[in-house]
């Protein structure tokens, strides 16, 4: 069930993972390496740990999925951020794309509304030593008022429209990577990118993500 040939090795499954994410388009350097060092395995608990390396989607706590590692290597790519952006993460399910983030930024703020998923990936960074991320619970579709503004945004749950609360703690000439669209339908993947002007809204491909849901949830 595992999807990888038999007898594979821990070396060849991680070159197959890259092998991958390449070749849906990410040839970032710098995104390749922070993906390269960010062990996904330790982000993918119980029955399904053994499909860590494959370029899949798969299910965590919560009922919440972490995503496709491909999908994790374009959205970082598109993103562009450098070593001194601080960023915002609304959705931190495992703590998978905040941790590759965190290798490429400053300072990584990611939140999530359910407290469990917060406190789950609070321990998996600090397992990893990765100590330039802040991870809090709260219902990331009004952002994070008190750190604004943020050079670069990404959501990883689906809003129908890109959430006003972040178009506005998104500073003059960052970016924000986001998919829109309804849950139950096939969503886009879109840019932003805030002008002195307003805002440029750029389509990078279809996607599919669960919810943004108001509100923080019960555990
Ligand atoms: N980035 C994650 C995958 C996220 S799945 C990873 O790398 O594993 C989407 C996450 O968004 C879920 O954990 C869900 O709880 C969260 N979410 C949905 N609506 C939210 C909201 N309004 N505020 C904060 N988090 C939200």
């Amino acid at each position: 069930m595992t999807g990888a040939p038999q007898g594979e090795g821990d070396a060849e499954r991680k070159m197959r993972f890259l092998y991958a994410i390449r070749s849906h388009g990410v040839t970032d350097r710098r995104v390749l390496e922070a993906m390269e060092a960010t062990d996904r395995g330790a982000f993918v608990k119980g029955i399904f740990a053994d499909r860590a390396y494959d370029d899949v989607p798969l299910p965590i706590a919560c009922g919440q999925t972490i995503s496709q590692p491909s999908v994790v290597g374009l959205m970082t790519q598109a993103l562009e951020v450098g070593p001194r952006d601080k960023v915002l993460e609304v959705g931190t399910g495992s703590g998978y794309q905040a941790a590759v983030l965190a290798r490429l930024a400053r300072r990584v703020y990611t939140v999530d509304r359910y407290r469990r998923l917060v406190r789950e990936a609070e321990e998996t960074f600090r397992a990893l030593g990765l100590s330039n991320i802040v991870a809090r619970t709260a219902d990331g579709s009004f952002g994070l008022p008190e750190q604004a503004p943020f050079d670069r945004i990404i959501v990883t749950a689906a809003a129908e429209d890109p959430p006003g609360p972040l178009l506005a703690q998104l500073r003059e000439g960052g970016i924000m990577v986001l998919p829109v669209g309804q849950s139950d339908h096939v969503q886009r993947l879109i840019k932003v990118t805030r002008t002195p002007g307003g805002y440029e809204y750029e389509e990078l491909r279809a996607v599919r993500f669960v919810p943004l849901v108001e509100g923080l949830a019960q555990d």
